[in-house]
């Protein structure tokens, strides 16, 4: 058993009072006062710091940047009624973090150690968790090898960095979808159902085509016969047929989303039908042709939820009803802000509460170490 001390050194100076409204800040376009940074060498994690935001010193050599050696997760926290800020099912982030480090043969992070990193950061920088019901705070770990080498091969040393960026409630604008053809998302085998930093790239030439065509984003199908639907690009798709939501199944290819499981579980309560199986592309448009596909959402940590408006594929429009009369997807909007702000009872314990107390009552503090035990 090993110990790392979190060590935390806060910025003189936030730029907190340099960025308006925080209700306002655009998703991704300003980041936090703090970062944590966590180091892995000669088989253990050596060292974990919080400091002010900043560039990282690093050599061009490394294999993260050659080989994609790079895995990521996406999690957020949200200001409560009663002040304090709440972190949305970060232990399953943390768990989700480690499988993908494990699919690209990197090494773990101790739960725990990322988990008090986590509570550490969000106390250290409640202050940018935008006010309750305008916006939440995404926080954005990235597991990354920095062995500098020009050979493919298993890294040594890695490091650990853990973001934070306020962003504004906006009410997400209906998608408009085009199913790609041409290109696809994942494959069995392959590195769909983790997050490494690689699936995201291959993405974007199908973002282009769809943008170009009139459309938002990607739905993406299965890689081998192109009969099934996967995914909307970075958001788990839902579709309501007649009565019943319809997601595809966890079978290798679909990232197994939080917030997915999440409505899945939200669905299940309030009465709703759900079924995890395998859709294909025709049955949407048979649906669609009947009159039953009634709504049709994708659900992600970043979006919360987004409906979609229509589906492009071969040619053809699929328009849903209106946004409006989506009833499913807005009650589940509703009862997921609810609980992921305190309002509604948590009883499946998916927040992980950390006091903040707010800048007036606590002037700058001094640098502390507080001790975090290794899970390892
Ligand atoms: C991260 C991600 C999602 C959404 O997962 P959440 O845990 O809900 O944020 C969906 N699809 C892909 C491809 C993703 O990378």
């Amino acid at each position: 058993m090993s110990r790392v001390d979190l060590q935390i050194e806060p910025t003189l100076r936030s730029r907190l009072p340099t960025v308006g409204p925080l209700g306002e800040v655009a998703f991704s376009t300003v980041m936090s006062d703090h970062m944590l940074i966590a180091d892995y060498a000669d088989g253990a994690w050596r060292s974990a710091e919080i400091s002010p935001y900043g560039p990282l010193a690093l050599s061009p050599a490394i294999t993260a940047l050659h080989y994609g050696v790079s895995v990521i997760e996406g999690l957020k926290a949200h200001r409560t009624a009663r002040g304090e800020i709440a972190l949305f099912r970060p232990r399953d982030s943390v768990r989700r973090l480690n499988r993908s480090a494990a699919r690209l043969a990197m090494p773990s992070v101790p739960e725990d150690l990322l988990l008090e990193g986590l509570r550490a950061l969000v106390r250290l920088d409640g202050a940018w968790a935008p006010p309750l019901d305008q916006g939440a705070l995404y926080i954005r770990p990235v597991l990354f090898s920095t062995d500098e080498s020009l050979r493919v091969k298993e890294a040594e040393r890695y490091k650990l960095v853990v973001l934070t960026a306020p962003y504004g409630a906006y009410y997400p604008k209906p998608l408009d979808l085009l199913v790609n053809e041409r290109y696809a998302r994942a494959f069995l085998g392959g590195t769909g159902d983790v997050k490494p930093a690689g699936n995201y790239a291959p993405t974007l030439v199908a973002e282009r085509e769809a943008r170009r065509s009139g459309f938002d984003t990607t739905l993406w199908l299965d890689a081998r016969e192109r009969a099934c639907v996967e995914e909307c690009n970075a958001l788990n798709v839902f579709f309501v047929i007649g009565d019943v939501a319809v997601t595809p199944s966890l079978e290798g290819t679909i990232l197994p989303g939080i917030t997915r499981d999440s409505v899945i579980t939200l669905l299940e309560d309030m009465g709703v039908r759900v079924e995890e199986r395998r859709i294909g592309i025709d049955e949407v448009v048979a649906a669609h042709e009947r009159g039953d596909l009634r709504e049709c959402f994708g659900v992600s940590t970043a979006a919360t939820l987004s409906q979609v408006r229509r589906i492009g594929y071969r040619g053809r429009e699929l328009m849903l009803p209106p946004v409006e009369q989506g009833r499913i997807a807005l009650q589940i909007r509703e009862r997921f802000m609810a609980i992921a702000t305190g309002r509604a009872p948590d009883r499946r314990g998916w927040l992980d509460i950390v006091a903040f107390e707010t800048p007036a009552a606590s002037p700058a503090r001094p640098a502390k170490a507080e001790p975090v035990k290794d899970a390892s």
